[in-house]
């Protein structure tokens, strides 16, 4: 089915349901925040039953998006969840949302996203793996519906555009990302306030974290591999949470010769000691770091993805390392 006809099949679905639930992967990032609280906008403009879940544990949130507004997230599934259509925003495959009462079977199931590896778990799909962030299908879909994109709906969405286009610098940056940029600015967000709150006024260990990064970083085959490693050490000295190692691979990508930048860091949760969280980015699109994650049981887009594993550190970097020059 083109995207087109999906994009039709969810306006349809919006249109005629009244009550929805709303949800987005685990570990959310802006595009899965900013998508989950402009569709619920979006939603309550159409005079709509909006309910956001996130589980408990996703909080407190990574530092940048805790000045967002998502106040109405709820954390514990709503009474009438039967009666709900539940819509997944931004998710590759259930599995990224580990919650047994959405795993369930005969739940309906809108799944809106843009990985290009979506499993198309839902019942009715909109993947367009050719938009930047979901936010962009939601603010086309907003379109679609006739409503007016306030800055309630349109801030939020801006968040998403933002840090899935890594400030509009990644390939996936489309003059329809820009489009959407300037017909939100038009509408009256903030863009420079919702850039600040991403991206300034952060905790020091935040810096520190980086200097660290930066300090252990390793060239691998003549350059073409700009990798660095964090321990459970390097967060515990700094004061730095998990999400703080965010955007820390974006320094990595910017050295001559890389082609791939890779950020292996420690998980720091007591259920998860030993394993590692593996970020990837390709610099030029030669590499598809995505089929290197999927080979380490994760996923994600060519030029953007991630994996956990219990490989030791050297393992990890080899196998990375094989993946890459296969694809040379
Ligand atoms: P990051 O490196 O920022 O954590 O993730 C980059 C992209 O890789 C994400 O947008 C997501 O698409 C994908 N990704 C990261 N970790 C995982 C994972 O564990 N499983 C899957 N399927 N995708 C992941
Ligand atoms: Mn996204």
């Amino acid at each position: 089915m083109s995207v087109a006809v999906e994009m039709d099949a969810v306006v349809e679905e919006l249109r005629s349901v009244q009550k929805f639930l709303l949800t987005t992967h685990e570990n959310p990032d802006g595009d899965a925040l900013g998508s989950l609280l402009g569709m619920h906008e979006l939603l309550k403009q159409l005079g709509k039953d909006s309910v956001m879940f996130l589980a408990a544990e996703e909080f407190p949130l990574p530092w940048e998006y805790r000045r967002m507004p998502l106040e109405e997230v709820q954390n514990e599934p709503p009474a009438d969840l039967e009666e709900r259509t539940v819509v997944f925003l931004d998710c590759g495959n259930i599995d990224r949302m580990p919650v047994d009462f959405l795993q369930r079977d005969g739940i309906h199931i809108v799944n809106v996203d843009h990985h290009h590896d979506n499993t198309r778990f839902g019942t009715v799909n909109l993947v367009d793996s050719g938009a930047s962030c979901t936010a962009e299908i939601v603010w086309e879909l907003a379109k679609e519906l006739g409503a007016e994109i306030t800055p309630v709906i349109g801030d939020p969405l801006y968040v998403g555009l933002v840090t899935d286009t890594g400030k509009f610098m990644y390939t996936n940056t489309s003059s329809r990302s820009h489009r959407m940029a300037a017909e939100l600015i038009d509408a009256g967000i903030d863009a420079h306030g919702i850039y600040r709150r991403l991206y300034e006024d952060l905790p020091y260990g935040r810096l520190q974290l980086l200097a660290r990064a930066l300090n252990a970083v390793q060239r691998f085959d003549g350059g073409v591999v700009t990798a660095t490693s964090l321990t459970r050490g390097d967060f515990a000295e700094t004061g730095a949470v998990e999400s703080d190692s965010e955007g820390i691979v974006d320094h990595l990508r910017s050295v001559e010769g890389t082609k791939v930048a890779v950020l292996v860091r420690e998980l720091l949760s007591d259920d998860r000691h030993g394993i590692r969280k593996v970020s990837m980015r390709s610099t030029d699109g030669t590499v598809d770091v995505s089929l290197i994650a999927r080979g380490l049981g994760g996923g994600g887009h060519r030029q953007a993805a991630g994996a956990s594993s219990d490989l030791p550190l050297d393992e990890l970097f080899n196998t990375i390392r094989k993946g890459i020059f296969e694809q040379l």
